[in-house]
């Protein structure tokens, strides 16, 4: 049944001869025509970018997604084998910024939203020959002749009514909240692109003093590994049950003179925080009596401000995430720049200090640090260090460490990420998260422990996933807004469009939607 085959024959050239026998046969398609009313066994490939050449990574890949379509094949199916191209978002639009010089969003801004997307669409299928090579080198059928790409208006409007269906469910959201942005692209980013760029670094962390506005002389203790955020401090919160010390010390001020001073700290942590000083504890209490104290501003930028909920700012409150753990059990409150602290701070009715832009550039109310950025490339720490050095002059630093952690960056362009309120558009998994956790015990997955281990530990810690990003080379939300009154309106097939706002529309990038008006359902005047 076989042929023989001589030994000594390379095994690279056997390959090839079988290709091109392959390809002159149209053996690929052949085996789909053969099956075209056979059952169908559905197979969904995710798109790669076509922005870079197919590495390692793809290879093995493409070897299991070849595997299991020929396995059905065989068995009689019709598998359909399409190909896909990913040509949206940060990845192409790095590269373009990069040939442009572009450092930043308003380099785009600057050159036109119009002319930026065009370049992304000139640039984005470079790589495309070569992919063709290697996915036929590899022996994988696809059918990369009629492949869809994500840029394609069709394509496009199918991904506005698959928002829409979300839509109608009522399981897409707008939420005000603390989300991990990259300042370099100035977008925010969902979890699973925060989670592929975490890298080791070397951070200054600070343990710095509070003083306590009725008990001067005492200073409450509280470490905090973004000194950066300081500024932006509203409250401290402490563990209600958790046992706090007062502890005296003697120290040598800046004029050599001795001096006492008293700090409150977790029982707990001690030992760890005053290290070999010496100290004398002169009083026990639970966070619970902390709590409702009020303790002097660090930096007194916003003091003279309007800002609402003031009164609620600068005291000591309790929270459940406060551990005794690391730090001081003392845990410093931005509700600008933390999840927990962001919660807090609706809980609690904090005033809200957001010091830094979308851009990570410290904002000019900030005098001392205007124009800093909070953590620039290269050189994460400079600006810590500059927050450190004004702590230290004004007496309110206990202590300073080098402290080695795991911190995210961009996926793209390597920027430390910023944890950052910000507004965003969400999928409320949340809501449909029992049923996907049901239904997914129906999955067979090879290796079997996938099932319960990185799989189901994912689906079991999934939260909302946020779907917008501030940008410009993607499909647009299609959600209209009325400027005047807020009514919503939300288009899941482009003719629906074209037929309130009387323009055609041939594009849906945002250059071209964002032109697109028509006037508001209710009584107001033109949309926006
Ligand atoms: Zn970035
Ligand atoms: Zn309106």
């Amino acid at each position: 049944m076989f042929k023989k085959i001589d030994p000594k024959t390379p095994l690279p050239k056997m390959e090839e001869e079988i290709l091109k026998f392959w390809n002159e046969n149209k053996i690929f398609e052949k085996s789909l025509e053969n099956r075209k009313d056979a059952k169908k066994y559905s197979f969904y490939d995710g798109p790669p970018f076509a922005t870079g050449m197919p590495h390692y990574g793809h290879i093995v890949g493409s070897a299991m997604k070849d595997t299991v379509p020929r396995y059905w094949t065989m068995r009689g199916y019709y598998v359909e084998r399409k190909w896909g191209w990913d040509c949206h978002g940060l990845p192409i639009e790095n590269i373009v910024e990069k040939e442009l010089g572009s450092n930043a969003k308003k380099d785009i801004e600057k050159i036109g939203v119009e002319k930026f997307n065009d370049l992304c669409r000139s640039k984005v299928l470079q790589y495309v020959e070569d992919w063709k090579k290697v996915i036929n080198r590899l022996g994988r059928w696809a059918d990369m002749e009629n492949g869809y790409k994500t840029m394609d208006f069709s394509y496009m409007e199918s991904v506005w009514w698959v928002f829409k269906q979300l839509w109608d469910k009522g399981l897409i959201y707008e939420s005000y909240r603390s989300m991990h942005i990259c300042p370099r692209c100035e977008t925010t980013l969902s979890q699973s692109e925060v989670a592929e760029g975490y890298q080791t670094i070397k951070d200054l962390s600070a343990t710095v003093k509070f003083e306590l506005s009725e008990e001067k002389g005492t200073y409450v203790l509280a470490w905090t590994t973004t000194p950066w955020t300081l500024i932006g401090n509203v409250a401290l919160a402490v563990g209600k049950d958790i046992d706090y010390v007062y502890v005296e010390t003697t120290l040598t001020d800046e004029k050599g003179e001795l001096k006492d001073e008293i700090y409150v700290i977790a029982k707990d942590r001690l030992a760890q925080v005053m290290g070999d000083r010496k100290y004398q504890i002169v009083r026990e209490i639970k966070g619970s009596d902390l709590a409702g104290k009020s303790y002097a501003p660090m930096f007194s930028y916003y003091q003279e401000k309007d800002l609402k909920n003031k009164e609620n700012g600068w005291k000591i409150y309790t929270a459940d995430f406060v551990t005794t753990q690391d730090g001081t059990g003392i845990v410093h409150i931005a509700p600008a720049f933390g999840e927990d602290d962001m919660e807090l701070g609706k809980k609690m009715q904090l005033p809200f200090v957001q010091h830094v832009g979308m851009d990570g550039i410290i904002k000019e109310e900030a005098t001392d640090f205007f124009g800093l950025n909070v953590k620039p490339v290269g050189n994460h720490q400079a600006t810590d260090i500059e927050i450190i050095k004004y702590l230290s002059r004004n007496n309110v630093l206990f202590s300073k460490e080098k402290y080695e952690h795991s911190y995210p960056h961009c996926w793209r362009c390597e920027t430390p990420l910023l944890n950052y309120a910000t507004s965003s558009w969400f999928v409320d998994v949340l809501k449909i998260k029992a049923r996907a956790l049901e239904t997914a015990k129906k999955i067979s997955w090879t290796p079997a422990h996938i099932k319960e281990g990185r799989f189901g530990k994912w689906m079991e810690g999934a939260r909302d996933w946020s779907i917008s990003r501030q940008r410009f080379w993607a499909s647009v939300i299609p959600i209209w807004k009325c400027d005047k009154c807020g009514e919503m309106k939300v288009f899941g097939e482009v003719a629906e469009l074209e037929k309130i706002s009387g323009q055609k529309i041939t594009d849906l990038h945002k250059h071209i939607v964002d032109g697109v008006t028509f006037k508001c359902g209710k009584t107001c005047l033109p949309a926006g």
